[in-house]
């Protein structure tokens, strides 16, 4: 049975990828920053998927320490990782002048510093294993500007580049990494924007959608796999058609 660690766990995409890799079977530790959120639906999945085992540490991404003690637990408690989803995410709004220097900090910590961190302290034993594969979530915004997000495009733009890198340096080894770059998708984090800017985001879809985060996880799934054995150092688009155009759709 394989084992997958995903980070931003307790909600959104991350609880989606957490409740489809435990429908295939799958072991997961979920990580996040929110511990009441996390053991709750820990717990409650535990019921529902009894084939497979499922645990919550609380981790803070951002920080050293407690990445290197979400390693220690995961290993603690399975004997090999088999991949990791480093998902935890969050959002800054503003112009690049408007943003406070202590917010630019905080989501290039949480959004970028954290792959960093998560790959020292998980990779080095997917080298000695020979095997791993890792998804980063990415953001459309990381492809495309948009007004008031400079500072989450800076840092979603960084995890666009960095996973040729990470493919890259670590392909020798058996190693695949892959990014899931989302469009808007029907989330806490998207859900905090007025109806009348999500009404913006659905007219701007082809398909006249926003993306719900079932679909994320099932191309998380999909990258993990073994059918995805040839795909490594792409960002994937799953985006509901959202930013493919010139013109608006009409
Ligand atoms: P969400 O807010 O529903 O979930 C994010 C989770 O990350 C939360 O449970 C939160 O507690 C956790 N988290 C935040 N900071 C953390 C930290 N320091 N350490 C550990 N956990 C932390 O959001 P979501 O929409 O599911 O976002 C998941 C990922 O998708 C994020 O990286 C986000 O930037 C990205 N994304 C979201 C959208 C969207 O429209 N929702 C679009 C593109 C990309």
């Amino acid at each position: 049975m394989k084992t997958i660690v995903i980070t931003g766990a307790a909600s959104g995409m991350g609880l989606c990828a957490t409740k489809k890799f435990l429908s295939q079977n799958w072991n997961v530790v979920m990580a996040d920053f929110d511990s009441k959120n996390g053991q709750v639906k820990a717990d409650s999945l535990s019921k529902e998927f009894t084939n497979s085992k499922v645990v919550f540490k609380q981790t803070d991404v951002s920080d050293a320490e407690s990445v290197q003690n979400l390693a220690a637990f995961s290993h603690k408690i399975f004997d090999k990782i088999d991949a990791i989803i480093n998902n935890a995410g969050i959002f800054v709004s503003g112009a690049l002048h408007e943003i406070p220097e202590n917010s630019w900090d905080k989501i290039m910590n949480v959004d970028v510093k954290s792959i960093y961190l998560m790959t020292k302290s998980f990779v080095p034993d997917m080298i000695k294993n020979k095997s791993g594969v890792i998804i980063n979530t990415a953001s459309v915004s990381g492809l495309l500007g948009d007004y008031n997000m400079a500072a989450y495009s800076a840092a979603k733009g960084a995890v666009t580049n960095l996973v040729k890198s990470m493919a890259l340096d670590y392909g020798k080894y058996g190693i695949r990494v892959n990014n899931v770059a989302p469009g808007p998708t029907n989330t806490p984090m998207f859900q905090k924007n007025p109806q009348e800017t999500i009404d913006k985001f659905i007219a701007a879809s082809p398909i006249n959608k926003i993306v719900e985060p079932e679909d994320i996880a099932a191309t998380m799934y999909f990258l993990v796999s073994d059918d995805a054995r040839s795909i490594t150092g792409q960002n994937i688009p799953v985006t509901a058609g959202f930013g493919i155009y010139i013109s608006q759709p009409q």
